[in-house]
C-alpha cells in the first residue's frame, strides 16, 4: 500500500518570562521585579503544563522556532528552562534544524549557564546591551555596565553559540551622536550576526513618562539622525537591513521574528503572550496569580474578517526591506496595489518608497516615518 504523505504546517512557540531584576526606566513590558525562586519554578511548571495541553491540538504542524523572550528569560535557572524546553520536545514535532533563541541580559548568565541551555537545544541567544556608554545605562535603569555586556557576550561565544543577537538603542537621554557612534562600534567590534536597534519610545506608566517634561529626549530631527547613523554604519560593518529596525549578517535574519511578518503561526504561552493560530489571533492578559491558579487568562481573541487580514499583510509586508510583491498582493486581494492605494506613487516620487521590479517598500527614509504613512495609507482603502 503506498502511504500518502502529508505535508506538516509550520509552528512557532514564543513563552513569555516576565520576570526581571528590576523594572527599567522605559520599560512597558510584562515583567515583574524581584520574583523569587518559588515563583518562577511555578511559572515553569504552569507553562509546562500548558505546553502539553495545547499541543494535542497540534498534531498537524511542525515547530521550527522557539522563543523565550521577556522580561529577563535567563532569570530562570537552567533546570526550569529545561523542563519548559523538554515539555516542548515531548510534545510537539520539533523540526532537527528548529531555531531556538533565548533573550538574556547581561550579568544574568556566565558560561556554565550558556553551556547548559545550549546543550538543551538552545542555538540563539539575543542580548540587551542597548548602550555602551555606562551612564546612558545608568539612565534607562540598566542593571550592568557596557562591561558586564562585554564579559556575558565572552561567555556566550566560550559556551559555544555561534548566532547571537544584540539591542542597541537610539534616542536615549543625553545620548549624542558620538556616544551612539561609539556604542555601534562596541558593539560590531564583538561581531555579532544580528542587530536589532529601536528608538526610544516613552511610553505611559513608565517611570520616564513620569519624568518626561525633564528629560533632555532627541527631537525627531536627531532620532531620525541617529536612525540613519545606525542604518549606514551597521551596512558599512555588513549588516543588512531586512526589517525596519533589524539589521543581519548573511542567513542570520531572525526567523522567529520573521514568522510575525509573514503573517505565519505561532502559539503564546505565558502571561501577556500572543497567539496566532487556526485563523484566530488571542492575547493573555497579565494576570499572573490567575494564570498559576490554571485559569484560563485569554482576555482578547478574535478573527480578521478578509478586508482586516489584507490590511494586517500590506503593514506586516511593508516593515520588511523587500516590501510587498505587488503580484502577490493582486493575487490574494484581486485589485491591483496601486489602485489600492493610489498615494503611494506620491510616497515613490517624495523618495519615502521605492519601487524595484515588482516589489514596493519603503526607502531608509520611509521606514523613519513609515507609521504615519501607513495609517494615511490603510485608512484610504
Ligand atoms: S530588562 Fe527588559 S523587560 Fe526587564 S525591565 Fe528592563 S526593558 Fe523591561
Amino acid at each position: 500500500m503506498i502511504k500518502r504523505w502529508k505535508m506538516k504546517k509550520s509552528l512557532g512557540i514564543y513563552i513569555h518570562i516576565p520576570f526581571c531584576v528590576r523594572k527599567c526606566a522605559y520599560c512597558d513590558f510584562c515583567s515583574f521585579p524581584r520574583a523569587g525562586e518559588h515563583t518562577k519554578g511555578a511559572y515553569a511548571q504552569e507553562i509546562s503544563r500548558r505546553i502539553a495541553d495545547a499541543s494535542r491540538e497540534a498534531r498537524e504542524y511542525r515547530v521550527d522556532t522557539v522563543y523565550f523572550g521577556g522580561g529577563t528569560p535567563s532569570l530562570m535557572s537552567a533546570r526550569d528552562v529545561e523542563r519548559m524546553l523538554g515539555e516542548i520536545f515531548r510534545g510537539f514535532d520539533v523540526d532537527g534544524g528548529a531555531e531556538i533563541t533565548l533573550e538574556c541580559n547581561p550579568a544574568t548568565a556566565d558560561r556554565a549557564y550558556f553551556e547548559a541551555i545550549r546543550r538543551m537545544g538552545v542555538n540563539r541567544l539575543s542580548m540587551g546591551l542597548q548602550s555602551a556608554s555606562d551612564k546612558e545605562l545608568k539612565l534607562l535603569g540598566r542593571i550592568h555596565t557596557a562591561e558586564d555586556f562585554i564579559r556575558t557576550f565572552g561567555d556566550a561565544r566560550r559556551a559555544g553559540f555561534d548566532n547571537i543577537s544584540a539591542d542597541l538603542m537610539y534616542g536615549i537621554p543625553e545620548q549624542t551622536q558620538e556616544s551612539l557612534k561609539s556604542s555601534i562600534d562596541t558593539l560590531v567590534g564583538l561581531s555579532p550576526e544580528h542587530i536589532s536597534a529601536y528608538g526610544l519610545m516613552i511610553e505611559e506608566g513608565t517611570d520616564f513618562y513620569r519624568r518626561r517634561h525633564t528629560l533632555d529626549v532627541a527631537d525627531d530631527d536627531e532620532q531620525y539622525e541617529m536612525y540613519m547613523l545606525c542604518t549606514h554604519r551597521l551596512a558599512e560593518a555588513g549588516y543588512k537591513k531586512y526589517e525596519i529596525s533589524n539589521f543581519s549578517r548573511d542567513g542570520k535574519r531572525s526567523r522567529h521574528n520573521t514568522r510575525y511578518w509573514l503573517g505565519e503561526e505561532y502559539l503564546g504561552f505565558g502571561v501577556a503572550a500572543h497567539s496566532y493560530f487556526g485563523g484566530r489571533r488571542y492575547g493573555n492578559s497579565r494576570d499572573m496569580e490567575a494564570f498559576l491558579r490554571g485559569e484560563d487568562i485569554t482576555e482578547e481573541s478574535y478573527v480578521l474578517d478578509s478586508a482586516e487580514r489584507l490590511r494586517e499583510y500590506v503593514m506586516l509586508r511593508l516593515r520588511l526591506a523587500e516590501g510587498i510583491d505587488t503580484l502577490e498582493y493582486e493575487r490574494i486581494a484581486g485589485k491591483g496595489f496601486f489602485e489600492a492605494f493610489p498615494t503611494v506613487r506620491q510616497w515613490i516620487s517624495a523618495g519615502l518608497m521605492k519601487q524595484s521590479g515588482e516589489h514596493v517598500s519603503f526607502t531608509d527614509r520611509g521606514f523613519f516615518v513609515s507609521n504615519a504613512i501607513l495609517s494615511e495609507m490603510l485608512d484610504f482603502e
